[in-house]
């Protein structure tokens, strides 16, 4: 499986987990009590962070979802097909 397609399927989790955080806020907020939104907000940034740095060029190690090409730096949910940085087709 190539790192574009992970990488979607990536976006598709984080996709359904914004749609379902309510939920999940709630479920949150009933196992851990008084600190669950603090627990929530992690989990949701722990996302974040695993989109940011489990999806690397592995020639140039800049993140996938990352676009250095042009004046500014560009994020993005999804995922770019080429490295801006090397060049490397993300597809194969
Ligand atoms: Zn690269």
């Amino acid at each position: 499986m190539s790192l574009y397609l992970r990488a979607w399927l990536m976006t598709g989790w984080v996709i359904f987990v914004f749609i379902s955080s309510p939920r999940w806020f709630a479920a949150f907020n009933e196992y851990f009590g008084s600190v669950g939104q603090f627990a929530a907000v992690a989990f949701w940034l722990g996302h974040g962070v695993a989109m940011a740095y489990l999806f690397k060029c592995p020639v140039c190690g800049q993140s996938i979802y990352v676009s250095t090409a042009g004046r500014w730096t560009n994020r993005r949910l999804w995922p770019y097909k080429v490295c801006s940085k090397c060049g490397r087709d993300h597809t194969i």
